[in-house]
């Protein structure tokens, strides 16, 4: 009896799992090549931002941050944090702006949720994030086709801290629930070989930051993997056309915060642009060089060099990518 039902339970997940693949190719959840782990920080910018990104320049490891855009509208420290981020070489994309369920809004109200964010974003940053992850995950084959048309990757998860789940626990308690995944599902059941993750933690709990960020650094670069942005886990450009986006800053034990480049609405025509599709185009709201094939840094490169043409920086920009 037991096996029968896992039998149907595993027919079950297979037609599940091809059902679904054919409406949402731009699902991601594990990297395209294997050894990396791309560490990435949910529901930010929060009052721990600082402090995390002190953790991570004293490990040298860049991180991908999932924001808001009610928090980066929320008060001007966290605002402050997109340029920090940036300036840390990690890479900003797009939580949505209410924490909402997409699944459960109309089509314009989705768009709405992306194109409020990517213009705050924007407005603090300079740069108008491709990678989106759906609050808890929630984006069905119909959202993720909306998403697809305004060329954002949509980024899962396939290891998850859960810390949101241990918030109430005591700090060291609720770092070791946390990292009861990490431990089984990388530490002992995988191999850098041939294996790579998308890991999930939160920015916003206190213990995240102060104990769990760094055990799970700790932990990830002992088992053998390396650390790396979504862009360079998935290989797509992280950002849209009409970015404006910092040269790479050495990696060195600097504590200087390099000045970030004055944005231009000559640059970035679809600033200030609150509703629809961000980087709409006379051909539709898709931008070629980001939804089409897999170009990674050459596309990222066109939107680079595009944005910085006019100084000796741009030479620096490009040439790092
Ligand atoms: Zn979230």
């Amino acid at each position: 009896m037991k096996i029968a039902t896992s039998i149907i339970a595993a027919l079950f997940l297979a037609a599940s799992a091809t059902a679904v693949m054919p409406d949402d190719p731009l699902k991601i959840d594990t990297c395209t090549k294997p050894g990396v782990v791309a560490l990435t920080f949910d529901d930010g910018p929060g009052a721990y931002n600082d402090q995390l990104l002190a953790l991570l320049a004293k490990k040298n490891v860049k991180a991908t941050f999932f924001l808001l855009g009610s928090m980066i509208a929320e008060n001007a420290q966290q605002a402050a944090s997109l340029k920090k981020i940036l300036a840390g070489n990690h890479q900003l994309a797009s939580h949505t702006y209410s924490h909402g369920n997409l699944d459960a809004m109309t089509e314009e109200a989705q768009r709405l949720e992306i194109s409020k964010t990517s213009d705050i974003m924007f407005q603090h940053s300079g740069v108008r994030p491709a990678y989106m992850r759906a609050p808890e995950g929630r984006c069905g084959a119909p959202c993720t086709k909306v998403m697809e048309s305004l060329g954002l990757v949509v980024s899962h998860w396939n290891v998850d801290t859960n810390d949101w789940r241990f918030k109430a626990l005591a700090p060291a308690a609720a770092t070791e629930k946390s990292m009861e995944e990490i431990n089984k599902v990388i530490i002992q059941d995988s191999n850098p070989a041939t294996d790579s993750f998308i890991l999930l933690e939160h920015e916003i709990h206190k213990f995240s930051v102060d104990l769990l960020a760094e055990r799970v650094i700790d932990a990830v670069i002992a088992k053998g993997y390396k650390f790396v942005t979504m862009e360079e886990c998935v290989g797509k450009p992280a950002y849209l056309t009409g970015s404006v986006v910092p040269p790479v800053v050495p990696p060195t034990t600097n504590t200087t915060v390099p000045v970030v480049p004055p944005t231009s609405s000559s640059v970035a025509p679809s600033a200030g642009v609150t509703t629809g599709a961000p980087q709409k185009t006379s051909s539709g709201p898709i931008v070629p060089s980001i939804t089409t094939g897999n170009k990674g840094a050459n596309s990222a490169g066109l939107v680079r060099a595009g944005a910085w043409a006019m100084g000796v920086a741009a030479a620096v920009g490009f040439a790092m990518l």
